[in-house]
């Protein structure tokens, strides 16, 4: 099969061809999805295997005349010979429904994948074979942003959200350099005794014209060009100095992305934090999302391991959303749960909500491992969460996330309403 430069190669003569008889083609760009999934658990040799099976079904269900390509790991592509949009989606549908719905036979297992696609069209894309490539690859990135196993043709829209995704990637790397990042604190209450048990670091980025921008609209384009490292790495450090000037009994929680998990050198950066600031390592809790102990779960339970050996708390974070695999509880010693806002948003009222609410702290409760409620915005939810025997909850209700300053003053009323505040 045609390897990218083939393909380059190929994907140019046909655009002479076709410009001298005025006729259409498309270009599809096809990335499996799970794949690494199934390298990962059954072993390279199986993974070959597969790839081998794909490229024959992709192979059966296009026309004659077309070419196929294997781009490189698991990203295939195919120049669709006088083809017009409709067709290109045709058969982009017909690839997407094939790879997503019939298994694979490996190994004498029954494995299922997915595959996205995008695709660029000559006739409203224009024919230059390097833009074409780069239009289908970007149509391909929005087709895995919208969700895997789904297909996407390019148009302009995509070029401006891309254009923007350059422009604040390029600001975001500017934003370490030139601090504009900064972290916000919001506090865990202990339902028993009232106090401010700890912190939850949450960054926040001053953007110098378009004022803060939250977490949620740049940590997934961190994660993506890897600024997340050292993003992450100054939210520890800096989560470690702040800390070490709060009362004894207080800790900090810091959230960690799967990414840099994937360095070996997390255990060791986080090690040095806690030196340099003078923290002591139980004054420190991470949180991690399940999708930290989807891949590499091995490398991931060793470095978490060395880092609760000594002393550090790991806590899971926005537990009963995605897969919430029970087993991950059993792997590794959680030393707490954070129940995801969506849940207690709905209760008391919501009666589902609130039974899953109640069967995740009973289940903490069984398991040792402490639960707070997140997300706690009104007076009914804060009470609900204290009937229910939570340890700890967080919320709007208690305080939104405050900046350093904010939140040492916080601290200091806080000591004298507390009771007002828990009796409710
Ligand atoms: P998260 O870890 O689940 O953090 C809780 C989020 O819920 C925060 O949003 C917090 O402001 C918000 N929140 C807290 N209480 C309430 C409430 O009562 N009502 C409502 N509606 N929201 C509440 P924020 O600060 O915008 O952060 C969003 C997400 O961004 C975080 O979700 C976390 O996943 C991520 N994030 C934030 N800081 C960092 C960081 O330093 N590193 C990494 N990797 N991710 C971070
Ligand atoms: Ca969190
Ligand atoms: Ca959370």
């Amino acid at each position: 099969m045609p390897n990218r430069a083939r393909f380059l190669d190929l994907l140019t003569h046909q655009a002479s061809a076709r410009r001298e008889h005025d006729s259409r083609f498309a270009v599809l760009m096809i990335d499996l999805d799970r794949f690494k999934h199934v390298n990962d658990t059954l072993g390279h040799p199986v993974g070959d295997q597969l790839l081998r099976k794909v490229a024959d079904r992709l192979t059966s269900i296009m026309r004659a005349g077309d070419i196929l390509s294997r781009l490189g790991g698991d990203e295939f592509a195919v120049v669709l010979v006088d083809a017009d949009p409709s067709a290109a989606d045709q058969l982009a549908q017909g690839i997407v429904e094939n790879i997503c719905e019939l298994p694979f036979l490996l190994d004498g297992q029954v494995v299922y994948i997915g595959a996205s696609v995008g695709i660029a069209c000559s006739c409203n894309d224009g024919d230059e074979p390097d833009e074409l490539i780069r239009k289908a690859d970007l149509a391909l990135y929005a087709a895995k942003a919208d969700g895997k196993g789904r297909l996407r043709r390019y148009d302009a829209a995509l070029n401006a959200a891309s254009m923007e995704r350059r422009v604040l990637e390029g600001g975001l790397r500017q934003a370490l350099t030139n601090s504009e990042l900064e972290l916000f604190y919001q506090p865990l209450v202990d339902t028993q005794t009232g106090r401010i048990t700890s912190a939850e670091a949450l960054v926040r980025w001053h953007h110098p014209e378009r004022g803060m921008i939250p977490p949620a609209d740049f940590i997934s384009l961190a994660e993506d060009t890897g600024l997340i490292l050292p993003l992450g790495d100054w939210v520890i450090r800096t989560a470690c100095l702040e800390a070490a000037s709060w009362p004894d009994d207080m800790s900090v929680a810091v959230n960690l992305s799967p990414v840099q998990f994937r360095e070996p050198g997390l255990a060791a950066s986080i090690e040095t934090a806690l030196l340099a600031s003078g923290l002591q390592p139980d004054r420190l809790e991470l949180e991690i999302t399940e999708g930290v102990l989807l891949s590499e779960e091995d490398q991931t339970l060793a470095t978490l391991t060395r880092l609760k050996a000594q002393g550090v708390r790991i806590s899971m974070d926005d537990f009963g959303t995605g897969y919430s695999s029970l087993s991950y509880l059993r792997r590794f010693p959680f030393d707490k749960i954070k129940i995801d806002q969506s849940f207690v948003r709905q209760a008391p009222e919501d009666k589902e909500c609130a039974a899953i609410v109640r069967a995740i702290i009973t289940m903490g409760k069984c398991l040792g491992i402490t639960t707070t409620v997140e997300g706690v915005e009104t007076q009914e939810q804060h009470a609900f969460s204290i009937a229910e025997g939570c340890d700890n909850v967080q919320g709007y209700h208690i305080s939104r996330p405050l900046p350093a300053a904010s939140f040492a003053a916080f601290r200091q009323t806080w000591k004298t309403d507390r009771r007002l505040r828990t009796a409710a």
